[in-house]
């Protein structure tokens, strides 16, 4: 009999004896784990008391939050492996990409724990610049909102979650963290070490709550601060439900790497391919920040095309335990479908497929399609595959425009050497990033990171989202 992994009610490890919920490998169905779900009463007793601690949790001195922020990061780094582990086991993701979200989420806890020391310093402001401000002085800080949701996706069970929890505990606020019903072990196994340090009971709480019992908690007049990462479609109905509540959307896009006229040597383009390959199929393509689209100038699209082919042929697809696999499955077969379908509707209506085109089970192969008409779903919508389109457009103005046809705005790649151009891209791209001489995939954990349009609204990265959890109150000092 395999045991029932329990889950974190108010920093303590709980079970209800009731319900529970079964993971599964998405590469060979096996089973992974047990998990238990919490009842409503449980669910009621882990928000009363991340409510209740609030103002006490919010007192505690930064050092300490920090010592304990620390504390996480080195114990991350202690169990990484074995972690990395766990996080292929329930997602599918290859070792390799596994290994380096436990070490990404080492870093988010080691820069919340820098920015505990650092923040909320405090600004004073003269007001005696005005008459009727004579003799006072505004001295600003910042707190919490109050206690926050934390909802994750399931394609970085661990780092996405850390991104939620590690500001909160940062500036001292409350969190209810609920994973994503596929890969709840991850978050579970992050309570393990939250669990070692002496953080305030009911300051976290790991809840695998089902989707169907979700709205209560969203409706919910103690949570004010929700903090979700997922679709745009779920992100948005939540948004919709609660308009008065803090809302923060890391929701879905469907990044563009832009190739200039100007990034034109053999070696240029090698280097281009190689990268645009292995982000569009880093985690199966289930990234928000894939590569999606290959928008290239017409000078250098025929000599970049071949090159993109062959490096997504050289990807190394199968087991994602097996440390040489740099393509492992999708989350299940249903996903896996759906992007067939997706694939199979663009060619029949007119899409080249360049390679690729089959699934497997849950997983599919590498694909590149060329001349794909605009209004199919491929073009518009989010593919969460490992699906690349390209595309030729003459001029960078004609780039950025392609760039920008997209309803998503998440984050956009250009590679150019010109830096009059990389500026250009700056100012012309919509999108909550740029990134010059790589693809859109690329994430730094302390920088600001989400989108615009139907990527969402806010911002994370470390501080980022510290300044999202909490917010300016002033105080006015009179008669000096
Ligand atoms: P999803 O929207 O299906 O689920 C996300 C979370 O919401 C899960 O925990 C799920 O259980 C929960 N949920 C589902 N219904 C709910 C409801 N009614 N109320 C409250 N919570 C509910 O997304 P997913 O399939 O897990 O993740 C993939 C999506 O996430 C993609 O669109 C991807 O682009 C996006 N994503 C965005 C970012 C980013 O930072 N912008 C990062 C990673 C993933």
């Amino acid at each position: 009999m395999t045991s029932t992994t329990p889950f974190w009610l108010a920093g303590r490890q709980a079970t209800s004896g009731e319900d529970t919920l079964d993971v599964t490998s998405p590469w060979d169905g096996r089973h992974v784990g047990t998990v238990a779900v919490p009842t409503e009463a449980q669910v009621e007793e882990a928000v009363a008391a991340a409510y209740a601690v609030r103002a006490e949790f919010a007192a505690t001195p930064a050092h300490q939050r920090a010592t304990a922020l620390d504390h996480v990061s080195r114990r991350l780094a202690e169990r990484a492996e074995e972690i990395a582990r766990l996080i292929s086991a329930e997602n599918g993701k290859p070792l390799k990409w596994a290994r380096g979200e436990a070490g990404r989420a080492v870093s988010v806890f080691r820069f919340a724990a820098e920015e505990a020391r650092r923040f909320n310093g405090g600004e004073a402001q003269r007001l005696d610049t005005d008459a009727g401000g004579a003799g006072r002085l505004a001295l600003t800080r910042r707190f919490p909102k109050g206690v926050v949701l934390g909802i994750a996706p399931f394609n970085f069970p661990l780092n996405l979650c850390a991104h939620k929890v590690a500001p909160a505990l940062a500036v001292g606020t409350p969190i209810i963290l609920k994973p994503a019903p596929a890969t709840p072990l991850s978050a579970l196994l992050l309570g393990e070490l939250l669990a070692e340090t002496d953080l305030p009971a009911g300051a976290w709480s790991v809840l695998p709550v089902p989707n169907d019992r979700m709205p209560a908690l969203v409706q919910d007049d103690r949570l004010p601060v929700i903090s979700f990462t997922g679709s745009d479609k779920v992100g948005y109905a939540i948004m919709d439900s609660v308009p008065r509540k803090h809302c923060t959307l890391e929701l879905g896009g469907n990044g563009a790497a832009v190739v200039l006229a100007d990034f034109a040597s053999d070696a240029d383009l090698d280097h281009a391919a190689t990268r645009i390959a292995t982000f569009s199929n880093y985690q199966g393509g289930q990234s928000c920040i894939s590569v999606q689209r290959v928008i290239a100038d017409a000078a250098v699209y025929e000599r970049l095309v071949p090159r993109v082919v062959a490096a997504v042929e050289a990807q190394v697809t199968g087991d994602p335990a097996d440390d040489s696999t740099d393509v492992g499955p999708l989350v299940s077969e249903e996903a896996a479908r759906r992007v067939e379908s997706w694939v199979d509707e663009a060619v029949q209506a007119g899409a080249r497929l360049l390679t690729g085109g089959k699934r497997d089970g849950s997983s599919y192969a590498p694909t590149v399609l060329a001349d794909v008409p605009e209004d199919v779903t491929l073009a518009r919508e989010e593919v969460f595959g490992p699906v690349l389109t390209v595309r030729s457009v003459t001029g960078e103005s004609a780039a950025f425009e392609a760039v920008n046809e997209s309803a998503y705005g998440l984050q956009a790649g250009v590679f150019t050497h010109d830096l009059q151009a990389a500026f250009r891209a700056h100012r012309a791209l919509e999108v909550g990033g740029v990134i010059i001489g790589d693809v859109p995939s690329y994430r730094a954990d302390q920088m600001p990171y989400g989108g615009v349009k139907q990527s969402g609204v806010g911002r994370e990265g470390v501080r980022f989202a510290m300044e999202d959890y909490t917010y300016e109150r002033v105080m006015v000092l009179t008669g000096l």
